[in-house]
């Protein structure tokens, strides 16, 4: 009997351990429902398939042409994950995608339980539309109270702002712990490793953005900085004392919740956390001074 219970524990174990390695490996935004950046679907002629795996291999699932926005959730190698319908998933060539900089996530907010969405910026527009509370939506542009959103996949319209709300992700899903708060003389929050002093938990890309700086820096050790706009205004995340060589490189575009690399010690560190800043840049350029920047406290935009 003892042994049938050992190795009851060991299958559990096995199962609890593989749904972790799968859940790491899944595009956990898609899971959530989480949207990430907007992608303009750039095919010199014809159109761009969608496929059901990130080769030409996968069967087509569905086709976008040319002109029309389509979601993107996270890259792998030369491929998007895209949502191109209502919670219909699927791969697409980076190479036809033009990544739309400067959009951003928001979360509908509405209290009414469901948000218009109107051909134009105004209440005197037709209703094309609804958008449930929860749903994340991008915002493509801004004008007067009103946004252009990109929403269900590949459908875009316009949405009173006052019903959204922006969102931003944990960078390190497998813990939660601070170790050390923000203040005057700290610009970020330091997350401690989910089994203390063992380097190795994922680093994942708070926001969608550009990689505007991607080694060692300075006592940070390995970084990477994103560039990125929260409710318009342009942001930029920090992520130092990585344990090695960040997976992504500078001019990169990322999706939210993609890994950039592993929680370490490597820079001033005493001990595996990631040290994570969440900076106010001065303008859109693509800055890394920290003089283009100003540090805020990454537990009032995080959720
Ligand atoms: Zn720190």
């Amino acid at each position: 009997m003892v042994h049938v219970k050992k190795l009851r524990k060991a299958a559990a174990f096995l199962l609890i351990a593989v749904t972790l390695v799968l859940a790491g490996f899944m595009p956990k935004a898609a899971a959530a429902g989480v949207t990430s950046a907007a992608g303009l679907v750039s095919t010199s002629s014809g159109a761009l398939n969608v496929r059901s795996s990130a080769g030409t291999s996968g069967a087509i699932l569905t086709k976008l042409y040319a002109g029309t926005y389509v979601t993107l959730i996270t890259k792998t190698g030369s491929w998007w994950y895209v949502e191109y319908a209502p919670s219909a998933y699927g791969y697409v060539s980076a190479d036809y995608i033009k990544y739309v900089y400067g959009t951003y996530a928001v979360q509908v907010a509405a209290s009414s339980g469901n948000l218009n969405v109107r051909s134009g910026a105004g209440t005197s527009y037709g209703v094309i539309g609804t958008i449930p509370s929860g749903r994340t939506v991008l915002v493509l542009s801004e004008s007067g109270g009103w946004d252009r959103v990109l929403y269900n996949g590949t459908a875009t319209g316009y949405v009173s702002t006052s019903y959204l709300k922006s969102l931003m992700a944990w960078p390190a899903p497998a813990s939660h712990k601070i170790n050390q708060y923000f203040s005057s003389a700290h610009n970020g929050v330091d997350i401690g490793s989910s089994v203390h002093g063992v380097a190795g938990d994922s680093v994942t890309a708070a926001m969608a953005g550009k990689v505007v700086y991607a080694g060692t820096l300075d006592g940070y050790g390995y970084v990477v900085y994103i560039n990125s706009y929260y409710n318009g205004q342009p942001i930029q995340t920090r992520y130092a004392h990585l344990m090695s060589a960040p997976l992504v490189s500078a001019g990169a575009y990322v999706g939210v919740g993609q890994r950039i690399g592993y929680m370490g010690n490597t820079g001033e560190s005493t001990g595996a956390h990631l040290h994570f800043e969440v900076r106010l840049r001065n303008s859109s350029a693509d800055c890394i001074a920290n003089a283009d920047s100003t540090p805020v406290n990454p537990l009032n935009y995080v959720k």
